[in-house]
């Protein structure tokens, strides 16, 4: 027994899981009941119905078994064949009826599970999609994943099957006790001595079983979390040779996932022969006193044949019951993990009278905004105040890191600045409806955000209910159209996870006539020519300017060619703005700007601009 407290311990304190993967505090059992209970309170009318099923299963095992001691009593020993034919009818309307109420049993049980799954599924991933960003920068993909699938599984088998099993258990343990003090109270009370061993031998098994399944759920997440990033990162693994390197990693949290279930099972198959061999003390206890009391005629074979087999059907629900009891720890155990997911709170919070705005003229005020990261102790932006009127373009400019990225982040919501205000039209930011404000915003960011559908879907996402002419004139103005149609499916092509199946200037014009079609009043380009050649960024910037058009535009790049035209170029430094004027202003002012401008990547402008200015 000790060898499985060490392998536990060791498994729960092993590091590897722990750098993925945090433990989530525990829960009591009443608090995942309470919890979890409102799932099934719309169909409690089903489940009491299940219940009352099982309360009839048992009573129709009782008098199977009881027909059995008529059997043997009234037919088979007195070898009389007249007591037969009832009995033989009561055989088979008893399992006739038992058929047909395991059916109904098996098809509502099986229809509350699904419905809390599917619930509670549903609900977890409602509430994810509601968290901000902090959130998913700090979390692992692959182990959320694993809380909405194994985790919520758990729940499901302790929390509905559990319910019904454990009544079913409960009930056929009341009806198998009172028959055998029925059949005989002194056999009945030597057959319960080993009912305290049992109930130890149990408890402690209980104890080890809940650390191994704790473990269990966790490796289960973190086996996830390898995978998931190893194969979303295949070109990364692949280019820099470390397959072999992620083969391990995966190899090891797969072992420690083995070690974990294999300690799971061994505590669960340890339990079984020794339950066994407890319960065979209390049978052969019980045939001994059984056959004295059979030679002194307290019993009848009939008798004493029945009170074995309920007493073979005693020890089921005993062990079935303590079945329960651990899976109602790896429920908990999954239970946390899901518990402390619906816990989070998003940063992000829809305000209580939310507002709205209908054709927003979008004027964008950054009013001394300052903001730090959650899990940052700097500030990424030091009071900046910005103003973009309707329809012009601010561009930033500064190096990387200089907090650019982070006003975007800011204007989109994805989270609230610390100090200081942003205002579309007058209206902070945090008073308007979530969906509105982004619903005014299109962004065309530097990692393109497409996924695996038809370049049509992946347009279309921009605005919904769009039709097909919207989506071909977003595609003709985005220089997207040509290659589109030279595709072999033309707009069904499919692109592939991530757009794989395309290069990145045409992902990237896919992504301007998705913000195209949602004809935003907001714009925010946040490098889009970042990674892509000088040729496919030079024909990103004819359909970038007809994006522009008409819109307040925020443009974040490191090409001076895109941002010169701007009416207004704010250069940030360290979050906070340092210089800020029109090109020329700021080549006259001779600063930060004016050197960016010289060691700019491109020979013909600036030699023209410095000549100028010479
Ligand atoms: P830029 O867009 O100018 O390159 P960012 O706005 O992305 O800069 O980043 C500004 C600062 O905030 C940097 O120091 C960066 O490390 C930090 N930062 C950016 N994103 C996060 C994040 N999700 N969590 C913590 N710090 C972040």
């Amino acid at each position: 027994m000790l060898t499985f407290v060490a392998m536990s311990d060791r498994l729960a304190s092993d590091q590897a899981a722990a750098e993925l993967i945090e433990q989530a505090p525990p829960v009591r059992i009443f608090t995942m009941l309470g919890r979890f209970w409102p799932y099934c309170r719309s169909r409690r009318a089903v489940l009491a119905f299940v219940l009352v099923l099982s309360v009839v299963q048992p009573a129709l095992d009782v008098a199977e078994i009881w027909l059995f001691k008529l059997l043997v009593d009234n037919v088979l020993v007195p070898e009389s064949f007249s007591g037969f034919p009832p009995i033989a009818a009561a055989y088979i309307v008893l399992t006739l009826l038992g058929g047909f109420v395991s059916y109904v049993d098996d098809v509502l049980s099986e229809w509350l599970s699904q419905r809390f799954l599917t619930d509670l599924r549903a609900d977890v991933f409602r509430h994810m999609q509601g968290l901000s960003m902090d959130f998913f920068e700090n979390r692992r993909i692959g182990d959320l994943i694993s809380r909405l699938t194994g985790d919520v599984t758990a729940i499901e088998t302790f929390l509905v099957s559990g319910l019904r099993d454990g009544t079913s258990y409960a009930l056929r343990l009341v009806a198998y006790t009172v028959a055998i003090f029925l059949i005989q109270w002194q056999l009945a009370l030597v057959s319960f001595l080993v009912v305290p061993l049992l109930w130890l031998v149990s408890r402690h098994f209980a104890r080890l079983i809940k650390i191994a399944s704790r473990e269990r759920r966790r490796r289960a997440g973190s086996l996830s979390v390898v995978a998931e990033e190893a194969l979303s990162n295949a070109v990364l693994v692949q280019g820099y040779n470390r397959q072999q390197w992620e083969i391990e990693r995966f190899q090891r949290q797969a072992e420690a996932k083995y070690h974990a279930e294999m300690a799971a099972t061994r505590l669960r198959a340890l339990f079984t022969p020794l339950a066994e061999t407890t319960e065979l003390m209390g049978a052969l206890a019980v045939i001994g006193l059984g056959t004295w009391q059979l030679s002194n005629d307290q019993l009848s074979i009939g008798g004493l044949l029945v009170f074995l087999t309920f007493l073979a059907g005693l020890y089921v629900p005993v062990r079935g019951l303590s079945r329960i009891t651990a899976s109602a720890y790896s429920a908990s155990a999954g239970a946390e993990r899901v518990i402390e997911l619906l816990e989070q709170a998003p940063g992000v919070q829809q305000s209580r009278f939310p507002r709205t705005l209908v054709h927003p003229k979008g004027h964008v005020y950054f009013d001394a905004v300052s903001f730090r990261y959650p899990s940052r102790g700097d500030w990424a932006l030091d009071r900046v105040t910005l103003s973009i009127p309707p329809g012009r373009t601010l561009a930033l400019v500064g190096a990387s890191g200089a907090g650019k990225s982070t006003l975007a982040k800011l204007l989109m919501r994805f989270y609230d600045p610390d100090i200081g205000r942003i205002l579309l039209d007058s209206v902070d930011i945090r008073d308007l409806d979530l969906s509105c404000l982004r619903g005014n915003i299109a962004a065309v960011l530097q990692e393109t955000l497409v996924f695996d559908g038809t370049i049509r879907d992946n347009i279309a996402y921009g605005k919904l209910g769009a039709t097909d002419t919207d989506i071909v004139a977003a595609a003709r103005s985005a220089d997207a159209h040509q290659f589109i149609t030279a595709l072999p499916d033309g707009y069904d092509t499919r692109i592939g996870e991530r757009g794989r199946r395309l290069s990145g200037g045409q992902r990237q014009r896919i992504a301007i006539a998705r913000a195209m079609i949602r004809d935003a009043a907001v714009l925010i380009l946040d490098e889009p020519t970042t990674g892509l050649d000088a040729e496919s960024a030079y024909r990103l910037t004819a359909p970038m300017r007809r994006l522009m058009v008409g819109r307040s535009t925020i443009l974040i790049s490191h090409s001076l060619l895109i941002t010169r035209d701007a009416a207004e170029i704010v250069v940030l430094s360290q979050g906070g703005i340092t210089e800020r004027g029109t090109h020329d202003e700021l080549l006259r002012r001779n600063g930060t700007y004016c050197e960016l401008w010289r060691h700019a990547a491109f020979d013909g402008p600036r030699k023209a601009e410095t000549g100028d200015r010479r």
